[in-house]
């Protein structure tokens, strides 16, 4: 027979996490005021909140924790990971940041102004975040079939060239500091963007003069469906694939948290001396001094390892094989998410699970709320209390789409986990009819609501 598919490691060391019964979590998730970012994680059996900084680290990694060097300055940890990352990424320059955010603030900071306008493919919430803080307009130009989520696509995260090409029309190149192509697009489901679509933005960019950036979060990831998925790369190495992607690119801002599996770290790389010398004035003032910018020697060493690791096939197999097997367990089940499953999480679509829960009660929180009653399992709303309100009118906003992301931490569960989700979304989904009332809100902040909000059941 076939030998079946299995992990590309063992495991050495072990974490236990707790069960518990229904009664506690009613009353834990009720002192929590209804809010999954409140819960203690001793509370949650199953977490996948997030796969930032929730991986597994490696031996090697590990190992590589314990060779640190802390100098202040010029340390043996910084020139590893500036070798690994002009080897891997192709940048010469690079900046390490504490975390991804970080370096879009040290990159933001050195190159927008009030009016600029930015546009890219769903840029992610931080991004869109230090854009619109300095005043400056992200345009959206995402192809439209990603927010259709039956629509099976290989690379449903693209670019829509003509739509970016109107935005460079109708502003001045002086005006446009930068496009950013994010890879995979978390935005849009983890969806992955073709090596063509990489080379048309860029060329797209350069033939307007205006700098490409791409933001590389799961760029390892995005590597990996080009191989499985576009013609004239199943026989190129993820490193070779990842070469070719990120060299059509003139920046590359990484949250190290997710591709190259470490709990925390980041970094900005570039090509260009003069924006090096730009954004270093604001590393040091925000981060640290240039060669750790907010990192530990320790930690530079692990992100360094983890690039490397993390560019193999086998480790980027077992991943997203996790993630599909979840996905095709929901299949047989019927429980509906956004099509096809993408890299780091699956994410459910909570509007066609609930029916019966009107808009303004909440939908994708109250499907977030009764999966982890079921079974202490928690995922996160991307959905109207996420969208928050309008800033002009104070109304809520309803987005076209109420989605519970389920994200798979790296090497963290086993498919035996995967099991357990996917049962507990399969019960949820057949006593969906009973699912009538949603939540309201008692409390919240002005920005940023969904950290902190509290809310009631709806009477
Ligand atoms: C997580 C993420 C960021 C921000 O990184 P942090 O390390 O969380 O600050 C930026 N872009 C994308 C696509 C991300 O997934």
């Amino acid at each position: 027979m076939e030998i079946p598919f299995s992990e590309a490691y063992r495991i050495k060391m072990v974490e236990p996490i707790h069960k518990s019964t229904r009664e506690q979590r009613e009353q834990w998730i009720k002192q929590a005021h209804y809010n999954l970012f409140s819960l203690k994680s001793s509370q949650v059996f199953i977490d996948v909140l997030t796969d930032s900084g929730t991986g597994a680290m490696s031996d090697r990694q590990w190992s590589g924790m314990m060779l640190g060097d802390e100098s202040y300055a010029g340390a043996s940890s910084f020139q590893n990971l500036k070798d690994a990352v002009e080897k891997i990424c192709t940048f010469p320059l690079v900046i390490p940041t504490h975390q991804g955010r970080a370096a879009e603030n040290v990159l933001y900071s050195a190159t927008l102004k009030e009016g600029d306008i930015v546009p890219g493919n769903s840029h992610f919430d931080t991004t869109k975040g230090h854009i619109e803080f300095r005043k400056a307009v992200a345009v959206d130009c995402t192809i439209d079939a990603a927010s259709n989520t039956e629509l099976e696509l290989p690379f449903k995260g693209e670019m829509d060239l003509n739509k970016l090409e109107d935005c460079f029309k109708k502003y001045p190149k002086e005006q446009i500091p930068m496009c950013v192509l994010t890879v995979t697009n978390n935005t849009a489901g983890g969806q992955p963007v073709s090596m063509k679509n990489v080379r048309e933005t860029s060329e797209l960019c350069h033939k307007y003069g205006i700098p490409l950036q791409i933001d590389g979060a799961r760029f390892a990831e995005n590597a990996y469906f080009i191989k499985m998925r576009e013609e004239g790369y199943a026989d190129k190495s993820i490193k070779e694939i990842v070469r070719e992607m990120l060299s059509y690119a003139d920046i590359m801002t990484m949250s190290s948290k997710k591709d190259a599996v470490v709990n925390m770290g980041g970094f900005l790389a570039m090509r260009d001396e003069e924006l090096y010398h730009k954004c270093s004035m604001y590393a040091v003032m925000n981060e640290g001094f240039l060669t750790y910018g907010g990192m530990n020697g320790r930690d530079m060493n692990a992100l360094a390892i983890g690039l490397d690791e993390n560019t193999e096939f086998d480790m980027l197999d077992t991943r997203i094989r996790q993630v599909a097997y979840l996905g095709s367990k929901l299949d047989e089940y019927g429980v509906p998410y956004q099509r096809p499953a993408g890299g780091h999480a699956i994410f459910l679509d909570a509007k066609k699970i609930l029916t019966h829960v009107p808009k303004e009660q909440f939908i994708a929180q109250t499907l977030g709320i009764e999966l982890y009653l079921e079974a202490g399992i928690r995922g996160v709303e991307i959905g109207s209390i996420l969208a928050d309100r309008d800033p002009k009118t104070g109304e809520n906003r309803y987005p076209k789409l109420e989605l519970l992301r389920l994200a798979i931490p790296r090497r963290t569960y086993t498919n035996n986990h995967m099991d357990v989700i996917a049962a507990a979304c399969k019960n949820v989904y057949d006593r969906r009819e009973s699912i009538t009332r949603g939540y309201v809100i008692t409390r919240e902040l002005p920005v940023l609501r969904h950290f902190t909000v509290e809310l009631e059941p709806a009477k």
